[in-house]
């Protein structure tokens, strides 16, 4: 007997008869004698018609009124999902993410689980039910219903499977798995059977939204074996896990693509010491995270001053820009929320070289000009107009050999 948490996305729950189909699944499993937890997405487009509503009310809806709005799409499903696992003749029950014991910080909208009390679903499960929970939402010290920001319900499943000690965390998309690229981009991109949490986070950071970061981080904290497949068919999917022996390994796994950025240039700035603290000081005071950034020297004693922040801290982030700027005399500020950012992702670059010359070489063979360039030691991004960024996907998933059999280190 087993202990799995099922979680399955908003595509999976998207009417009656695909939680009709999600119930069958549930039952399968749970006939079999395991121990079952269900997490529950919002029916796919609720999410976002509840947030376009809150604008509709207000340009500027106060953020504890949106977590409690936006909760509310999760707490349909997993009430549908229990009713008709009851009208089967199932021990069910569904709770709400405080009933769940999920107490996160204070930050609406994208909350952090601080920790989980899971005795309500252990009891539930010790008396034979199958416990089906609302993703997406917790509670903070105050009682206020919190979210934990898009595509939270992944963290929320991943976070109760850690607390239970669960055999298996499987998220149920309408994917297969998690493939070398978008598979909705790239028709050549292929399911990778087994893929480290260090690649997952990644791809996941840079834009593969098959997981949410947070979930992936979780997981990899707590060890939380993962394993993403397809609502729609019995097929195996990804494992998510630690390195192992076994492991294929490869240069490169992946190529991911995020749509989600937006770049400001701050041109002629002086070039003296202090200058970047000054812009960036105030950028990390209202909370703005800055992904990419590059300084150029120009003759003169000036210096071009470029950074990336994602498209919602854009407006934001830009009347920060022109306040400094003022204050320090930068002659120019240049605005483009038409870029993408795409990404080589691998741990075989730990210890290969001349994964940036195929990269560039690739985005050069399509007169894709390259406008920012960042590297850690498993990945390269690079900003490029956003009208090339499929293009570009397609482009470097052959030039990497993807579409083929993988590439392992003992290939070359
Ligand atoms: P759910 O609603 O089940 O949570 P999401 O829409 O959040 O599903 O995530 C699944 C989607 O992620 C897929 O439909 C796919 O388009 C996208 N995706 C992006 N990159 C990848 C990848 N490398 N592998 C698989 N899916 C990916
Ligand atoms: N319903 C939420 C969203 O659309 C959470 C989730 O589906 O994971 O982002
Ligand atoms: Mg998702």
């Amino acid at each position: 007997m087993a202990l799995r948490v099922q979680k399955y996305g908003g595509t999976s729950v998207a009417d009656i008869e695909r939680i009709k189909h999600v119930a069958d699944r549930v039952q399968k499993a749970y006939n079999q004698g395991d121990k079952v937890v269900v997490v529950l997405s919002a029916m796919s487009g609720v999410t976002d018609s509840l947030i376009s509503l809150a604008r509709q009310a207000s340009k500027t809806p106060d953020k504890r009124e949106l977590d409690v709005l936006i909760a509310t799409g999760e707490q349909t499903t997993a009430a549908l999902l229990a009713m008709i696992l009851k009208s089967r003749g199932y021990k069910a029950k569904s709770f709400l993410g405080f009933q769940a014991g999920i107490h996160t910080n204070k930050t609406s909208g994208k909350a952090r689980i601080q920790n989980i009390d899971c005795k309500n679903i252990q009891q539930a499960l010790e008396k034979g039910h199958i416990a089906v929970v609302a993703g997406f939402q917790g509670i903070d010290a105050e009682g206020t219903i919190t979210t934990l920001g898009r595509g939270g319900s992944d963290t929320s499943a991943v976070a109760i499977a850690s607390s239970l000690k669960a055999d298996v965390c499987e998220i149920f998309t309408d994917v297969d798995g998690v493939y070398t690229t978008d598979p909705r981009i790239c028709s050549d991109a292929r399911k990778i059977n087994k893929i480290t949490y260090e690649e997952m986070l990644e791809m996941a950071i840079l834009g593969a939204k098959v997981l949410q970061i947070r979930s992936v981080e979780f997981a990899k904290k707590y060890n939380v074996p993962i394993h993403v497949r397809s609502s729609f068919n019995e097929e195996e999917g990804t494992m998510v896990v630690n390195e192992s022996s076994d492991m294929e390994s490869v240069i490169v796994s992946g190529i991911t693509c995020d749509m989600n950025e937006a770049r400001i240039t701050l041109k002629r700035v002086p070039d003296q010491p202090g200058i970047s603290a000054k812009i960036f000081t105030p950028l990390a005071e209202a909370e703005i995270s800055v992904d990419m950034i590059i300084q150029n020297t120009r003759a003169g004693g000036e210096t071009d001053l470029t950074f990336t922040v994602t498209k919602d801290d854009f407006e934001r982030a830009k009347k920060i820009s022109h306040k400094v700027a003022k204050e320090m005399g930068a002659i120019e500020i240049l605005t483009a929320d038409e870029i993408a950012k795409v990404s080589v992702i691998g741990l075989g670059m730990k210890s290969h070289s001349g994964v940036a010359a195929i990269m560039f070489q690739a985005l050069a063979s399509e007169n894709i000009n390259i406008r920012l360039i960042s590297t850690s030691e498993i990945r390269i991004s690079c900003i490029i107009l956003a009208k090339y960024a499929e293009l570009a996907v397609r482009t470097l998933h052959t030039a990497f050999g993807l579409d083929q059999k993988r590439q392992t280190h003992q290939d070359t």
